[in-house]
């Protein structure tokens, strides 16, 4: 008998996991062939999730989970899950229900017939709910990171996937610090296929994702998973010099044919400020990748757990 590792990150999700848990006993059912693990990563709610999801644990022997010493994130709660999940296949869904769980049953099907197949991850391909400037931002993101990086970044991924363990086993192996398992799950190669759908409301809760957030994390991902911008920033320096050495040539014929009038105090206030913002500019972009390397050098724990009902196999 096969058995299927969920794991569940929960961020304040008090209302979301007795939902999450009623949909999955549905699904359980209707898979009657498969042996589940139903693993809830409370990474550091403030709220009663905890509780909740102990009462489940209390009344279910396939519900186990890890609860963190504080908020680590997302990325630290999948990582966890992986590290503790046992299951011949593994699942990571988001507890809100806009993964919905009834998709699982297809994901297996495709996955346990197809030998070549080591991932069935979902995608959307429509983000009509987003506003115009998300859009246009999003668009760009892809388009930006698919050009700079040799990873694949799929536009409108979702980290809703079902792994083989051969895979999670490769991720698993993956221990830096600054993650974003966008670019993991398709770093470390293997077949993925991908099943489309319509990403449904937020069944409870409220996300916890804002459009800043959403910018620094596609800007972690450009930081993580290319090095082009520090060439386009020596590109601009090259430049810049050929610029500058063809304006002296220019002056130094000027001066000796006509003279050297006094002028030109503007434009060169001008040039200086725009040099000046051009160096910041690259200055910053070689502090973005010194401080990742710094967090990186550093070897803290991903995450760290305070209580859990689980142990590593
Ligand atoms: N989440 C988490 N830690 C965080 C933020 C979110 O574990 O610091 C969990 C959250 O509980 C949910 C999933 O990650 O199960 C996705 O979060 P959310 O719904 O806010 O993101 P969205 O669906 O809007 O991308
Ligand atoms: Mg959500």
């Amino acid at each position: 008998m096969d058995k299927i590792s969920i794991i569940i990150p929960c961020y304040n999700e008090e209302d979301s996991i007795p939902l999450f848990y009623k949909e999955m006993t549905k699904v359980m059912k209707k898979m009657f062939n498969v042996k589940f693990e139903i693993l809830f990563i409370n990474d550091g709610s403030f709220d009663n999730s905890l509780k909740e999801i102990k009462k489940l644990a209390k009344e279910h022997d396939e519900v186990k989970y890890i609860s963190f010493s504080r908020n680590f994130g997302k990325e630290a709660a999948m990582i966890a899950g992986l590290d503790y999940a046992s299951g011949d296949y593994v699942a990571i869904m988001d507890v809100d229900l806009q993964d919905p769980p009834e998709k699982l049953e297809e994901m297996y099907k495709i996955i346990k017939n197809n030998s070549d197949i080591d991932c069935v991850g979902l995608k959307t391909n429509s983000h009509d709910d987003y506003g115009f400037i998300r859009k246009f931002f999003t668009n760009c993101f892809y388009k930006i990171i698919g050009k700079m990086s040799k990873t694949e970044m799929v536009p409108g991924a979702r980290d809703f996937r079902l792994m083989t363990r051969q895979m999670v086993d490769a991720i698993i192996s993956l221990r830096e610090y600054n993650r974003y398992s966008k670019g993991l799950f398709s770093f470390v190669g293997f077949n993925t296929e991908w099943l489309t759908y319509k990403i449904p409301e937020r069944k409870a809760g409220k996300t916890t994702w804002n459009f800043f957030k959403l910018c620094a994390y596609a800007f972690d991902g450009i930081l993580a998973f290319t090095t082009t911008p520090l060439t386009i920033a020596a590109f601009i320096g090259v430049i810049f010099c050929l610029v500058s050495l063809i304006a002296i040539i220019v002056i130094i014929i000027k001066t000796l044919l006509f003279g050297d009038p006094v002028d030109g105090w503007p434009s060169l206030v001008c040039i200086m400020f725009f040099l000046s913002g051009i160096q910041l500019f690259c200055t910053g972009i070689i502090g973005a990748y010194l401080s990742k390397t710094y967090t990186e050098v550093k070897k803290r724990p991903i995450y760290i757990v305070k209580e859990k009902n689980i142990e590593k196999v």
